[in-house]
């Protein structure tokens, strides 16, 4: 049947299109006249319901009759496999004969009720979708010390949710440091520790967007009823709800609900609460309740396991070198740090041409070019170290051998003159030194190169390799 589907389908729609959309789906069976079929995603689903549905009710009624039904099975994106999760029904088709519906006849079906996606209709137990990425998963997240508390706390919720006193879990952080990746994360672990639990993740745009239509729709009940039946509530960006009294009211009460009821719900932002402006004092203060945890950006360490994490995941390997100086040298947002490695992994791929640092190096100059970037303290260090032949540890330890002290020096010293960093800070990278230290060491970087002629040429060479053209 499904075959003689496709074919009807074949004939009106685009090659590349059926290709995509109709090839993948799978008929898994055909019972009373309802045809299951299996499709890849809930995006996929929405997809077709928003694209194809006129023409997929006019194939199956051709092959089913009038009484014909299609259902809809989605493939759990957590990798779990042949269970039927959410079945979407369509009401029986009316009896009218195909040939007389014109294409644009609104046929016999309520479409309104299955696009809803609060109520789905004919089924017992709702089951919801949970909008998880599967590859935003623990296993990927790397720990570092900028992500250790929010982790942990992370995990002790997945592992009780609703049962701990992190009740809301507030995570936030700065744009590309992984608040949506630790989020999903969270909400797989539950799924795979508690498969009953209801989890949901959503965008909090997309949350006051909902709300909105439901607003227009007058079924803003549905809407909040569909909210409060969740477990575990996700809601990313919520610094997006600043100044949107209706949608922060709703959330309000959908809020106090699920804490009542001892659900869990998982909130991030770009910003901690104190911080927030345009939300209402008694959101805020529930936000307080619970634990907010905070990511901070990844030391050099921990940028260069993310990355070879990723490359992991893409089968792809790329030459040490460039994924150190990667991660060198984009050293605020991992988003960014991510897309440049995805843009050299493509090249690699596509021109079976290797990577080699110099290529690295146009390509990253390419990509953060707006960001006025600089030189980190990290980047220097190991250019000096490599140089030198040191291990760059020794930077950072208390011995007092000659060359460890010179090339200790000279990072201070080109760490001051290429970076904003503070001496402080520039101190804190070698082992703890003060300002004054640094500082000293900075004035006898310059005496040494005034009397040093060998000495110079040293730092003419790093001054060479340090500036990136
Ligand atoms: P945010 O939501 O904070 O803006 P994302 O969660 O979207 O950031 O993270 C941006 C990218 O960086 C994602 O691809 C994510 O997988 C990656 N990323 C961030 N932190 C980590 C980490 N600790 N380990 C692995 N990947 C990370
Ligand atoms: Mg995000």
């Amino acid at each position: 049947i499904w075959d003689s589907c496709l074919k009807v389908i074949k004939d009106n729609v685009s090659l590349q299109a059926f290709k995509t959309w109709f090839e993948p789906i799978i008929p898994v069976r055909l019972e009373d006249n309802v045809l299951t079929i299996q499709v890849p995603s809930h995006f996929f689903y929405e997809w077709l319901e928003e694209n194809y549905i006129t023409l997929l009710k006019k194939v199956i009624r051709k092959e089913l009759g009038a009484e014909g039904r299609l259902e809809y099975s989605i493939i759990m994106e957590n990798n779990s496999t042949n269970t039927t999760p959410y079945t979407v029904k369509l009401p029986a088709l009316n009896k009218k004969s195909l040939k007389n519906v014109p294409v644009s006849m609104p046929l016999n079906v309520d479409e309104k009720q299955i696009r809803n996606p609060f109520i789905i209709p004919g089924l017992k137990k709702v089951n919801v979708e949970s909008n998880l990425n599967p590859s935003y998963s623990f296993e990927n997240f790397v720990e570092g010390d900028c992500n250790r508390l929010a982790r942990a706390s992370g995990y002790a919720v997945a592992n009780k949710p609703g049962g701990t006193a992190f009740n809301p879990l507030l995570i936030y952080g700065g744009v590309g440091l992984g608040k949506t990746h630790l989020a999903h994360a969270i909400g797989i672990e539950i799924k795979n520790q508690f498969p009953n639990k209801t989890v949901l993740y959503v965008g909090s745009e997309k949350f006051a967007h909902q709300f909105i239509d439901a607003l227009k729709n007058q079924t803003s009940n549905d809407f909040i009823h569909f909210y409060q039946m969740i477990d575990v509530l996700i809601i990313d960006d919520v610094q997006f709800f600043a100044g949107k009294e209706k949608t922060q009211d709703v959330f309000f009460h959908i809020f106090n609900h699920l804490h009542q009821n001892g659900k869990q719900i998982i909130l991030t932002s770009d910003k901690p609460p104190v911080e927030m402006q345009g939300m209402e004092q008694r959101l805020l203060s529930r936000f307080k309740w619970g634990l907010s945890a905070d990511l901070g950006t990844p030391d050099l360490e921990t940028r260069i396991a993310i990355l070879e994490k990723k490359m992991y995941g893409n089968g792809i390997e790329l030459p040490k070198d460039v994924v150190e100086y990667l991660a060198y040298s984009i050293n605020t947002n991992v988003r960014e740090m991510e897309g440049a490695l995805n843009t050299l992994l493509a090249q690699a791929s596509l021109n079976k041409k290797a990577i080699t640092l110099e290529l690295a190096k146009q390509m990253v100059d390419k990509f953060v070019k707006n960001t006025a970037r600089e030189v980190s303290i990290e980047y220097i260090q190991k250019i000096v170290c490599d140089y030198f032949d040191l291990p760059i540890e020794m930077l950072k330890s208390k011995t007092r051998k000659r060359e460890v002290v010179q090339a200790r020096q000279i990072s201070m010293y080109f760490s001051k003159k290429m970076t904003k960093s503070s001496l402080a800070n520039i101190g804190a990278h070698c082992g703890g030194k003060d300002h004054a230290t640094v500082l000293h060491a900075c004035r006898t970087v310059v005496n040494l190169s005034e009397t040093d002629k060998q000495f110079r040429s040293y730092l003419e060479d790093l001054e060479k390799k340090l500036t990136i053209q």
